[in-house]
């Protein structure tokens, strides 16, 4: 037993506990391994529940599994191909009318000038256990399942917290450094910290029906990753994420017309018939009622002890931003507690994953409340106000068989562009910017303190890089040549256990020199510790010729400055070429805290 941690009595001690053992907490403890890190999960449950939740890996998520050492190839072939999800379809049930669609997020081609892997669809289980089979192989990793939070306590520097071992209906204790709180929105750790929440409820009751079904002959041809029903039994969609097996129903009803006690299998069977249209066996899994809300905790850290994940905010399903921000959390977090185990950071520059990720959650908050108000109002005003159902079908069915009614419903449904178009907010949140964006789906790379590397497709020789190259012939609609020149990106150039500084081959001397100036200057128990790599423009990469890649060498301005970029591809500083180790040491030491 170490003298710091003799004071308390515990079983066991390991660097970092977390709590909870679903995506979140799943990639902290990868990436944690990949930093070199030790630490133990406990996970509630003895098995991954069967309700599929969430279904698409945004475009920085997929980055940030590429850097971690997860390949996006092997991502890419589990879950919905890009074929089948492209599109949104807004339909009076699965086997009746189609009334319009939109693309779902962006799929085009043309998004990979934004990044080097578009979004993904893939069902959250399949996603858990690709991410947990890797944790079985190592040995930085241990998972307990059945083993529960109970209570912590908090010491100088250290954590005693009690868990339960419900299998055997035991207590013990783990001392450790950290404690991440990744145990979902109901969080008994945030709940045990007192730590409350910022968030409202709208007046809108959701239910959620979990059913298995083959609807693949229902659908024929028509696929898409999202179905909005506009049945007025319905208002709600269906997330087709196996088509032939799993589907999750959600749909907005009227708690004065059925109370939520008044809900059982046969109304719940009422609404998935009215969804399908047409006679078709399924099984009703299990149902569960929810009121569109947001919730982000007013605090992310205390003491030794972060939330992450939905234990850290939690927000409705529409805008499938709620398991992407929980893996961003994780990632910002990971090499910051890296660094504290190792040496390279001190405790300040734990402070900034709240400042950095909480502005986060409230815009993804908000816009995933403004996306659900959206879309169900539309679903409600579909000429479907009447209190009888079937005056409200045959409203419907006469809406969209008229032209005048149907240039309004076209406006509803290309209102809801935004709903389905994230790219902005997956992709282009800025660290420290408090500004809300007035459209969601824009996105413009920035070459600015706390913007994710601007990305653009380079040359690199595969040995420096150690990464396999991207495959993007998935997206049938380039060529071969599109198709090679698009493997490796400059988020490549950045490792999740390195501080790198991209400069320009005329710049490349004086900027070593001022690495090693700056090397001279740090504490001593930093200098042998704090990970730092020089990547030449010029000598260890080269763009891939296009306009893109002029954009990117305007951007990166890099005949005039450096760009110091943090583990998580995040921009830390922009130095001007005439700096000296006083500046570089001064954004090094701003941000780890010494
Ligand atoms: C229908 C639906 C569709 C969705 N679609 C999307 C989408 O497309 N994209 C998206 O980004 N998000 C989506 N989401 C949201 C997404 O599912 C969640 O944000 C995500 O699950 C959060 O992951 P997490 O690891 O933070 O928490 P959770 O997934 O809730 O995991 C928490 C884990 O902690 C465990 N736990 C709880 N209490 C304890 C305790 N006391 N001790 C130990 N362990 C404990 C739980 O058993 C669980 O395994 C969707 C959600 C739903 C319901």
């Amino acid at each position: 037993m170490s003298p710091l941690f003799s004071s308390s009595v515990f079983h066991e001690e390991v660097p970092i506990l977390i709590v909870g053992g679903g995506p979140s907490g799943l990639l902290l403890a990868y990436l944690l391994a990949q930093l070199n890190v030790r630490s133990v999960i406990i996970e509630r449950y003895p098995t991954r529940l069967a309700a599929p939740k969430a279904h698409a890996l945004s475009p920085r998520s997929l980055e940030l599994c590429r850097q971690a050492g997860l390949d996006v190839n092997e991502i890419r072939k589990i879950g919905s191909p890009r074929g089948d999800a492209y599109w949104v379809n807004f339909i009076t049930s699965l086997a009746g009318k189609q009334v319009g669609r939109l693309p779902y997020e962006r799929m085009d081609k043309e998004v990979l000038n934004d990044t080097p892997t578009m979004i993904h669809n893939i069902p959250q289980p399949a996603f858990e256990e690709l991410v947990a089979d890797k944790l079985a192989k190592s040995d930085l990793v241990e998972i307990r399942k059945n083993h529960s939070f109970v209570s912590l306590e908090q010491g100088d520097g250290f954590v005693v917290t009690t868990i339960k071992d419900r299998g055997a209906q035991k207590e013990y204790k783990i001392r450790s450094r950290h404690v991440v709180a990744c145990d979902g929105a109901k969080s008994a750790v945030r709940k045990f910290l007192g730590v409350t929440c910022e968030g409202e409820e709208t007046c809108e009751t959701m239910m959620t029906i979990h059913f298995n079904a083959d609807l693949k002959p229902v659908i024929k041809d028509r696929v898409g990753m999202l179905h909005w029903v506009m049945d007025p039994v319905v208002s709600g969609f269906i997330i087709g994420y196996d088509l032939s097996g799993n589907q999750v129903l959600i749909c907005n009803f009227d708690p004065e017309k059925h109370p939520v006690d008044s809900w059982n299998e046969e109304h719940c069977r009422s609404v998935i018939d009215a969804s399908i249209g047409m006679k078709t066996p399924y099984d009703v899994l299990s149902y569960r009622p929810w009121i569109l809300s947001r919730k982000v905790a007013r605090s992310y850290r205390v003491d030794q002890v972060f939330l992450a994940g939905d234990a850290a905010h939690s927000f409705p399903p529409t805008g499938g931003l709620g398991l992407n921000s929980g893996l961003g959390d994780v990632h910002n977090l990971a090499y910051k507690l890296a660094a504290v185990h190792q040496g390279w950071g001190g405790d300040k520059l734990l402070d900034t994953y709240q400042s950095e990720r909480r502005q986060i959650a409230l815009v993804n908050s908000s816009q995933s409340v403004k996306n659900g108000k959206q879309i169900f109002s539309l679903l409600k005003a579909l000429g479907t106000t009447d209190p009888d159902v079937e005056v409200c079908r045959q409203n419907l069915y006469h809406n969209i068989q008229d032209a005048d009614a149907m240039i309004e419903i076209n406006k509803g449904i290309e209102g809801q562009r935004e709903h389905f178009d994230n790219l902005g907010l997956h992709i282009g949140y800025v660290y420290g910017d408090k500004k809300i964006p007035t459209n969601v789906s824009h996105f413009q790379s920035s070459c600015v303190p706390g913007a994710r590397l601007p990305h653009a497709w380079i040359k690199v020789s595969r040995e420096k890089l150690q990464l396999p190259a991207i495959d993007n012939s998935y997206v049938h609609e380039l060529s071969e040549d599109e198709v090679c020149k698009k493997q490796f990106s400059t988020l490549d150039l950045c490792g999740l256990d390195t501080f790198t500084l991209i400069v320009d081959e005329t710049r490349a001397p004086h900027f070593k020199g001022i690495i090693e100036g700056a090397i001279q200057e740090l504490p001593r128990e930093v200098a042998g510790v704090l990970p730092m790599k020089l990547i030449v423009h010029g000598v260890d990469f080269a763009l891939q010729a296009g306009p893109e890649a002029q954009k990117w060498t305007e951007l990166m301005n890099l005949k005039k400055q450096a760009i110091l970029v943090c583990p998580d591809q995040h921009i830390l500083a922009c130095l001007p070429c005439n700096s000296g180790t006083v500046q570089l040491l001064k954004s090094l030491e701003g941000h780890l805290g010494w």
